[in-house]
């Protein structure tokens, strides 16, 4: 039976969700709320949606279905909206915030009483990109789709979720939304805490070392990418997560005094091992093995510079679909190779470095 989605915030996030909902559903209604005119047009004009509003209680009592696709403190403030409006039995609200417990926890307090079905959820895929605009049917492909049950979510809502969201070929999970936001804060929030902190002091270190501008390479472009992220979205997620985050804050000073004070004993074996464990760690762990949120699997060639030395291995790679080529600058000290090649997946990596070392003699390095 077709089902009428409403979803506000036609964002990145929205915006492509609703694209992927049509892939599989062509026949379901989709409804959009948007505040600015620009994406409510753009979502229009592209088919995304059948139609829109800026004004958001008016589309909410239509909808089987209702995402919320809004930064994190709107999705709490358009919870409580929801429960003053007259909505269908049985509707399902769902979300997209990146943090989980305060949303779901909000989410039990006003939906209590009410025959709503909430499930909290976090589609772990996105980029620097805004607005309706940038909205892309594969964004969630192969991407982890968390859902958060809360206590009104019922046996049958994740199954209408996976249903209504099969076409944006994700990997759904479940998990509770305290431990989604302990997890995430390790492997997500703190490290953008870490990479913005380390870009601040290199940047002011470089007024007084003009060089250190010229030599930051390879490891210093991957440790500080994602300090390009966008402020509010983070600000906004620190603040729905602080006494997480400021646990691993406090673990880590402790982790940086170990380090300092084997350096300044000289305790060549406890740096040595400090270096060790973390290298044995990072090759044990998932990353290695399998596409991670936005992984990419990278191989790395040791091409001399000579003419059409590109333009001969991406012949021996046609017909393969690359996802980026990168010429690693003057400083390599801790990259494996001059040309550097991300696939999709780890069988076209494999036949890359296959097809490769058999038709040529470059050293063909898998990281
Ligand atoms: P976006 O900036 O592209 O879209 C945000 C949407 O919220 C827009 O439709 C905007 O009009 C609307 N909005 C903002 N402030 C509003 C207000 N005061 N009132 C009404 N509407 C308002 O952002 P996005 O990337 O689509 O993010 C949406 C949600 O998805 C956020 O909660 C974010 O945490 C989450 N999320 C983002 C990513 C990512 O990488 N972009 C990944 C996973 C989850």
């Amino acid at each position: 039976m077709a089902k009428t989605i409403y979803i506000a915030g036609l964002g990145l996030i929205g915006a492509s969700m609703a694209l992927g909902i049509k892939r599989d559903h062509p026949d379901y209604e989709i409804l959009g709320y948007n505040r600015s005119q620009a994406s409510r047009d753009i979502a229009l004009e592209r088919g995304m949606i059948d139609r829109a509003t800026d004004d958001f209680a008016s589309f909410a009592p239509l909808a089987d279905i209702i995402i919320l696709s809004l930064p994190i403190q709107q999705t709490l403030d358009f919870i409580e909206k929801l429960a003053s409006i007259d909505l269908k039995e049985g509707v399902i609200i769902s979300d997209a915030g990146s943090t989980k417990s305060t949303i779901v926890s909000t989410a039990e307090k006003y939906f209590a009483d009410k025959s709503v079905r909430f499930v909290g959820a976090h589609p772990m895929a996105g980029s620097h990109k805004t607005g309706a605009a940038s909205a892309d049917v594969n964004l969630f492909e192969n991407a982890y789709y968390i859902f958060t049950p809360s206590s009104l979510t019922t046996s049958d809502t994740l199954e209408e979720m996976r249903d209504l969201l099969s076409g944006l070929h994700a990997r759904f999970i479940e998990i509770d939304a305290e431990e989604h936001d302990r997890v995430t804060s390790q492997i997500s929030h703190f490290p953008h805490i870490l990479a913005s902190g380390l870009m601040g002091q290199t940047a002011s270190y470089a007024e007084e070392h003009e060089m250190a501008r010229r030599f930051a390479a390879g490891g210093f472009r991957d440790m500080t990418r994602i300090a390009e992220s966008e402020p509010g979205m983070w600000t906004s997620i620190l603040l729905s997560n602080r006494e997480t985050i400021m646990e691993r804050i406090e673990d880590f000073k402790g982790r940086l005094d170990e380090i300092e004070q084997a350096i300044s004993k000289g305790d060549e074996n406890q740096i040595w091992n400090f270096f060790n464990q973390a290298r044995e760690q990072r090759q044990a762990m998932e990353i290695h093995k399998r596409g991670g949120v936005d992984s990419s699997y990278d191989l790395y060639i040791d091409v001399p510079d000579e003419e059409d030395v590109i333009l001969r291995i991406l012949e021996l790679l046609r017909g393969t679909s690359l996802v980026n080529i990168h010429i690693n600058e003057e400083n390599r000290e801790d990259v494996h190779g001059i040309l550097q090649i991300s696939f999709k997946n780890a069988q076209d990596l494999k036949r890359a470095e296959q097809v490769i070392t058999e038709n040529t003699d470059y050293t063909v390095v898998i990281k």
